[in-house]
């Protein structure tokens, strides 16, 4: 290996070992990050940072999230290979890319175009033929393609969205980071029941806000 093939693995290693310290554990969602590289869905100057556990900034002004909340969102969904499941804030593509391992299907959608088409042509390049990017305001959900077994939301909500709670099956579970942008907020785990939705606290979280309509450049 040369030095800088012998660094990167060293920076992989190091990766996964910050995973399990902050309780990714689920050893499905730690083997799907492992295969996941995510240096591709970082672009420019942040890419020599892909294997820190740090959000980063990517184009419109959004971040991809830090890769031990996606891995300890991934946990709480608590997927299981036949789901059908909704990503609401595609970004970068990375967590869309962690769910594709993981479920038969995966539609991911997003309010900028620009995100959209990026993450589509890194998809195609990694052949993640299970994943639907779509251009849409994902606070309505996916009225064509539901009822999901699972849903992230990757953007905070001051509440849980209706609409993607009226999407989710009976037994389907949402993850959701809930509470006003500016402040802390908690990741919420939703449980559709037969009698209604139960709720649990997962773990205080800060994402970019949930935004109504379509980027201008859509
Ligand atoms: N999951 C991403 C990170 C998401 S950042 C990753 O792995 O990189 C949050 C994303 O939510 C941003 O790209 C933002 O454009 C998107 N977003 C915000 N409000 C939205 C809405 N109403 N519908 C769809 N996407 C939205």
């Amino acid at each position: 290996m040369s030095d800088a093939e012998d660094d990167i693995a060293e920076r992989k290693m190091q990766f996964l070992f910050a995973l399990r310290s902050k309780g990714v554990t689920d050893a499905r969602v730690l083997t799907a990050m492992e295969k996941v590289d995510r240096g591709p869905f970082i672009r420019g100057l942040f890419s020599e940072r892909a294997y820190e556990d740090m959000p980063l900034p990517i184009a419109c002004g959004q971040t991809i999230s830090q890769p031990s909340v996606v891995g300890l969102m991934t946990q709480a969904l608590k997927i299981e290979p036949r789901n059908k499941i909704l990503e609401v804030g595609t970004g970068s593509g990375y967590q869309a890319a962690i769910l594709s391992q993981l479920a038969r299907r995966v539609y991911t959608v997003d309010r900028h175009k620009r995100l959209v088409r990026e993450a589509s042509a890194i998809f195609n390049d990694l052949n993640l033929t299970n994943i639907t990017p779509v251009v849409a305001d994902g606070s309505f959900g996916l009225p064509d393609q539901a009822p999901f077994d699972r849903i992230l939301v990757t953007a905070a909500a001051e509440d849980p969205p209706g609409p993607l709670l009226a999407q989710l099956k009976i037994g389907g579970i949402m993850v959701v980071p809930v509470g006003q942008s500016d402040t802390v907020q908690h990741l919420i785990r939703v449980t559709r029941t037969d009698q209604g939705f139960d709720y649990d606290e997962l773990l205080p979280v800060r994402f970019v806000p949930l935004v109504e309509g379509l980027g201008k450049d859509a």
